[in-house]
């Protein structure tokens, strides 16, 4: 059996000298998702635009302004609800809700600007998130 690895969506440089990482070189994988394929497509049209422009920095720019929050949200929400096993069943188990998955449905397959599906999504945890928050506030009292 083989694995190959998905790289995981962390702060980098989106430039060095002459050289433009895009796609997995980057890291443009959705966090929770782990969706990389459209957004691989995406930072290779923002880096060619910068390049047209004659602008690297353009590339981060444009970058952060489409997907920049989008990012952050997810891999807020990753590193919380992933902390550990029992949360990962708990967010397993939350998809067995209907309404749920129709929910991760549309974060896969409608990506148009200015939706508000990953609010949305996140969202739907709040209950379970402050749950876990208040027990650990008991825990450390
Ligand atoms: C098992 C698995 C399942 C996945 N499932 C999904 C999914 O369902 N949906 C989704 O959106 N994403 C998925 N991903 C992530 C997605 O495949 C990647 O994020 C995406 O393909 C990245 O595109 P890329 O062009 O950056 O890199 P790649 O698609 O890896 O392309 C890089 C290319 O460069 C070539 N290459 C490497 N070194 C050299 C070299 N020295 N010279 C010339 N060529 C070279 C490689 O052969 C490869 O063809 C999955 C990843 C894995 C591993």
């Amino acid at each position: 059996m083989r694995a190959f690895k998905i790289p995981r969506w962390t702060k980098r440089n989106f430039y060095r000298k002459n050289i433009i990482l895009c796609g997995d070189a980057l890291g443009t994988v959705m966090p929770v998702s782990f969706e990389g394929i459209y957004y691989a497509m995406k930072s290779g049209q923002f880096a060619s635009e910068a390049i047209k422009q004659n602008d690297l920095a353009l590339y981060e720019k444009l970058w952060n302004e489409r997907f920049g929050k989008q990012f952050l949200i997810m891999k807020k929400f990753q590193d919380f609800m992933f902390g550990n096993d029992k949360r990962i069943d708990k967010w397993l188990n939350i998809h067995r809700n209907p309404h749920i998955q129709e929910l991760a449905m549309a974060l896969w397959l409608r990506k148009e600007k200015g939706n508000k599906l990953i609010p949305l999504y996140v969202k739907a945890f709040g209950g379970i998130i402050s749950r876990i928050a208040l027990t650990q506030v008991k825990i450390n009292m």
